[in-house]
């Protein structure tokens, strides 16, 4: 483990060089799983997936403007209820 100067819960959204992991288009959505990973998606791939991810996600976080569909998805039921 290296150590970061970012606590741990601090998950900040994707970076500009950051890219899309289905089609490397830049990063709208940075999505941190259960089992410790991270993906990064675009609005695109993040809106698509949004059903899956609010399923498989402990955490969220979108660049400013972006609007999420899974925030609304997570709004009635799901882990990302904040
Ligand atoms: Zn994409």
């Amino acid at each position: 483990m290296t150590p970061t100067l970012t606590p741990p819960e601090a998950t900040a959204p994707p970076a500009a060089e950051e890219r899309c992991d289905r089609c490397n288009a830049a990063g709208k959505l940075r999505v941190v799983l259960a089992g410790g990973g991270e993906l990064v998606f675009c609005g695109h791939h993040a809106n698509k997936y949004a059903p899956e991810l609010v399923k498989i996600a402990v955490e969220a976080v979108a660049v400013p403007g972006f609007q999420w569909r899974g925030t609304d998805l997570t709004r009635n039921a799901g882990p990302l209820a904040e």
